[in-house]
């Protein structure tokens, strides 16, 4: 299997105001201070099963199941369908929110996804991705490209699908330029094509500031 070339992240919304290094306070010249700071995340661990938890600083985190506390939710990235996915695994009588509800013991979780981890902290899921692009791995090369049918050679560059790993042209103009003439994936139907590094998703006020 290639390397996963999307990785869960959670966005951090902190409700209370007044909690230590809150993020949406309000900054000299009336403008928000998390403007220039850009998102506070929290990374997931792409291998295996960690535990969310939150800090003796008030940040939440991924850590191994075995340094955290028994009723600390788990969390491990899956692949559902053509989507990624996370598992949240609410444990020890302690459930955890989702979007407003309480989540049943075991819930998928995926993009836009809201997790409330305490009564003043939310966790938005999103994904971050960065693209698979350059010359075709050994495994790519004499596979046909999903778009227009023609056999990847060593020669070409290629994007690969974050989702089945269909090699796709980005060759540039005047070349074979497959994936930038499809939004999703011609081979697995429903996975976007990503040219940039980006967030999938990210909270509305995040991305309008
Ligand atoms: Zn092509
Ligand atoms: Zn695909």
């Amino acid at each position: 299997m290639m390397a996963a070339s999307h990785k869960f992240r959670f966005v951090i919304d902190r409700l209370c105001a007044d909690a230590p290094d809150a993020v949406s306070r309000p900054a000299r010249g009336g403008r928000v201070g998390r403007e220039r700071a850009g998102p506070e995340v929290v990374d997931v661990p792409a291998d295996g099963p960690s535990c969310l938890v939150v800090g003796q600083d008030g940040k939440p985190r991924c850590v191994r199941p075995a340094d955290a506390p028994a009723d600390a939710p788990l969390v491990e990235p899956v692949t559902a369908g053509s989507q990624p996915e996370l598992v949240l695994v609410s444990r020890a009588g302690r459930r955890v929110r989702v979007n407003g509800q309480p989540a049943p013991l075991v819930a998928l979780v995926g993009d836009r996804d809201q997790v409330q981890l305490s009564e003043d902290l939310i966790l938005h899921v999103t994904t971050y991705h960065e693209p698979r692009i350059g010359p075709p791995s050994d495994k790519e090369v004499g596979r046909t490209c999903p778009v227009c049918r023609t056999v990847i050679t060593p020669q070409s560059t290629v994007y690969v699908c974050w989702c089945c790993g269909a090699p796709m042209h980005l060759e540039g103009e005047g070349r074979l330029d497959c994936a930038r003439v499809v939004s999703e994936c011609a081979n697995c139907r429903g996975a976007k094509v990503l040219l940039k590094s980006q967030y999938t998703s990210l909270p509305e006020d995040l991305v309008h500031e």
